[in-house]
């Protein structure tokens, strides 16, 4: 926050800059007289403008203090020198010694040897840094914060003049770092899956703000107030649109309807309008400020929030400069590919969806909010792309990769080629599984496999008719939990629960109770430091520790599915005693709902998963207990091998096909058939036709995966003999290899097994 002084010093400082700003003479001319300005009002002996040409190299444009004849001769690379050094981190730097930092550079030529004390701030437009202000004094000076967040307003004035190609051609603000040219691939991480091939639009293009400093507060107060106000009817038009009437990305624009009000954010705007700032370059200000404030941020959730907060920036400069964006939305290519820096939920409905073909972020995660809105739209999203707007220009073609998490950029025509040759292929086997859609799932000798989905948003219910599956297998409750900003209390739970079972249009639903904790936060509850998060305070344990939360979530699953059947299944069960004290809240809450006269479902089945290998070794205890069972393969794999699944460097290192989880596979299976109990898998393994064979192999007649697997899965399962099959694995048993696959792949190659 600035105190009253610096206010009225920055304050008097920007009416003058206005004023030369606004009068007559070359940029060069201009520059000149804004150097000599800062100097005097900062009280300094030295200041000093470099500006970045060409090749990544900082030139001496304008200086007071330094000698006159060093001006466009001194040049200094980005990194060299303390100026190279303030270009390079895009931050600035204050130092009362400056000659003793290890970075400083002697340049003869300027004569500033006899200064000892130097503060300089990158001058930034958009992400790139296009020069460096600097004031330098001859005694030790010791710059207070206020004085940088001064000379960072006032080379916010001059990174218009910079940009206005008016002191360098613009073109040379374009990097050129050799490569920019070349064909890159980079990559980030999947954050939904699909291809998209088009060319680049980049988010945001930058908003020139032509006037930054305003004549009255006051009036510039209103124009702000009269911008939230527009944004706020828009965000209701949105709300009334058809798409937006339930899923969670209505949750996620609600969340985001609050921030339009928050107190905090407003008031920083207003206090930089105060200092003398327009509204826009106000907003602009305090954007800039989020954005270097979010980079020290480590928190996930906070740091998606505050996206929200830059979503809602760019929404008020497009409001209060309408008219003045380097680049209309309005002429959005047919193809476009989209790439930012990160996005707030809102933003992406800016863009007609029928021409964006992906999104590519600088970072993002999957429970980003704009990640769960893509997903709503169907766009490929790949995240944590490193620096990716530096190395992409408006229309240079892309093929953003979301199955893989990599994007190519001018990708050459071989790349290109096989990626249409593979989307072709993909809509072409997309058609052949829409035909099995009505066909059912069973082997050469007519052995029926049960196919279900896997589902944890509203939207994926559409899947589960198109793809034919046989009902949803898990439902991962805690998704739309995670979307919100708060735990949603019974009656939210109970609509959404209703309209799934209402989606589902009398195929089962088994509906997985909270699993949160370890990989899947929840943000408005403080997790507990972990050393092992996967080995801790989740799942299962949270909601036995906190029974309120598991009670309100059986009491809305009991609700919404009066009159009909229901299946409820826990996660993470370790021990039967467990499953015992969650039943029992269960039986509690059928009671409850009993003696208040609420009507009931007419059958509760309840089951658990299989998760912790201990489980298994209570099958006798457990099996008369429950009504079925389904086994999570990606947890199990975790636990089995002690291998941490989030972890790329050994999340691979042990196979899914490995001899020991196959037996293990199969004493389960061969338990569940002794009890009478029925069993599916429904981690990521059964999703894989290879894999789901080799479960089938050894007992396996349900399946649960996620909705792109269903028609791979039958397809494979159509082309099946489950009898030799299970007479050759019966030989793999006591194999000590590290997996079966190659043997199994060998295998289904010799009997026709389409994988
Ligand atoms: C599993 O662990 O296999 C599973 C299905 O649960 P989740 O992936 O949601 O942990
Ligand atoms: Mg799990």
């Amino acid at each position: 926050m600035l105190t009253a002084g610096t206010t009225s010093v920055s304050r008097r400082l920007l009416g003058r800059l206005r004023d030369v700003m606004a009068g007559g003479g070359s940029a060069q001319e201009r520059l000149d007289k804004v150097v000599t300005l800062i100097a005097a009002d900062m009280v300094a002996e030295v200041c000093s403008c470099y500006v970045m040409r060409a090749g990544e190299v900082l030139e001496l444009f304008s200086t007071e203090g330094l000698r006159h004849d060093a001006v466009h001769q001194t040049r200094l690379r980005v990194g060299e020198g303390l100026v190279g050094d303030i270009a390079a981190h895009a931050r600035p730097l204050a130092l009362a010694d400056a000659q003793a930092h290890p970075n400083f550079a002697y340049r003869p030529e300027t004569g500033e040897e006899i200064f000892h004390s130097l503060m300089g701030v990158p001058i930034i437009r958009g992400s790139r840094v296009v020069g460096v202000l600097v004031v330098q004094n001859r005694t030790m000076r010791h710059y207070t914060d206020e004085e940088i967040e001064t000379l960072e307003t006032v080379a916010m004035v001059l990174a218009e003049l910079v940009a206005s190609g008016e002191l360098v051609d613009r073109a040379e603000l374009v990097p050129v770092d050799g490569n920019a040219l070349l064909p890159l691939r980079l990559e980030g991480v999947r954050l939904n899956g699909g291809v998209g091939i088009g060319v680049a639009v980049l988010h945001n293009p930058r908003i020139v703000i032509r006037r930054l400093v305003a004549e009255d507060p006051d009036v510039e107060l209103e124009r702000l107030k009269t911008a939230l106000a527009g944004i706020k009817t828009a965000l209701e038009e949105l709300f009334s649109r058809p798409e937006m009437r339930d899923g969670e990305h209505r949750d996620v624009l609600e969340t985001y309807r609050m921030f339009t009000e928050d107190k905090g954010w407003i008031n920083r705007i207003s206090e930089a309008i105060r200092t003398g700032l327009t509204a826009e370059a106000a907003v602009q200000k305090v954007h800039d400020d989020t954005r270097a404030r979010m980079n020290q941020i480590t928190d996930p959730y906070l740091r998606e929030r505050m996206h929200d907060f830059e979503d809602l920036a760019n929404r008020l400069l497009q409001y209060l400069s309408s008219g003045n964006e380097d680049s209309p939305r309005g002429e959005l290519p047919e193809n476009s590919i989209l790439i930012g820096r990160n996005m707030g939920p809102m933003e992406l409905f800016d863009y007609d969806p029928k021409r964006l073909r992906g999104l590519v972020l600088e970072e993002g995660s999957a429970t980003a909010h704009v990640a769960i809105v893509a997903r709503a739209l169907d766009i490929p999203v790949v995240g944590r792309v490193k620096d990716v707007l530096d190395k992409i220009e408006p229309l240079d073609p892309v093929i953003c990769d979301g199955d893989n998490g990599q994007v190519f950029i001018r990708p050459p025509d071989d790349i290109r080629e096989s990626f249409i040759e593979a989307v072709g292929q993909r809509e072409l086997r997309m058609a052949v599984y829409a035909r099995l859609r009505d066909l059912p799932a069973v082997t050469r000798e007519g052995v029926r496999i049960g196919i279900h989905m896997n589902a944890g948003l509203l939207l994926d219910l559409q899947h589960l008719h198109e793809s034919g599956s046989d009902g949803i297998g898990l439902y991962r409750t805690e998704l739309p939990f995670m979307a919100r900003s708060s735990l949603p209390d019974v009656a939210a739970q109970t609509l959404l629960y209703r309209k799934i079972l209402d989606q589902a249009e009398g195929k089962p639903v088994v509906f997985r109770t909270l699993d949160v904790g370890g990989d899947k936060v929840l943000p408005y509850w403080n997790p507990y430091e972990e050393d092992n998060p996967a080995l801790g305070w989740r799942s299962i344990r949270i909601t036995l520790d906190r029974p309120a939360v598991m009670r309100h979530q059986l009491r809305a699953l009991l609700r919404a599915a009066a009159g009909r059947e229901l299946a409820v299944m826990f996660p993470m069960i370790a021990e039967v005693a467990e499953l015992v004290q969650a039943r029992r809240i269960l039986d509690i809450e059928i009671e409850h709902e009993r003696q208040s006269g609420t009507p009931l479902p007419t059958t509760i089945k309840v089951g658990t998963m299989l998760e912790v290998p201990a489980l298994a070794l209570q099958l006798d205890a457990l099996l008369p207990l429950v009504d079925f069972v389904s086994i999570g393969t990606n947890d199990l794999m975790q636990f089995l091998f002690a291998v941490d699944r989030g972890n790329p460097r050994i999340a691979e290192r042990y196979d899914p096909l490995a001899p020991t989880m196959i037996r293990f596979m199969r004493y389960v299976g061969a338990k569940c058939r002794e009890h009478d109990v029925p069993l599916s898998v429904c981690g990521e393994m059964a999703g894989r036709p290879l894999e789901a064979m080799a479960l089938i192999g050894v007992g396996i007649r349900h399946l649960s995966v996620s909705s792109p697997s269903i028609g791979p899965v039958k397809t494979m399962v159509r082309s099946l003999e489950i009898s030799s099959l299970e007479s050759y694995m019966e030989t793999l048993m006591d194999s000590p290899d590290h997996s079966l696959r190659s043997k199994l792949k060998s295998f289904a190659i010799d009997r026709g097994v389409v994988l």
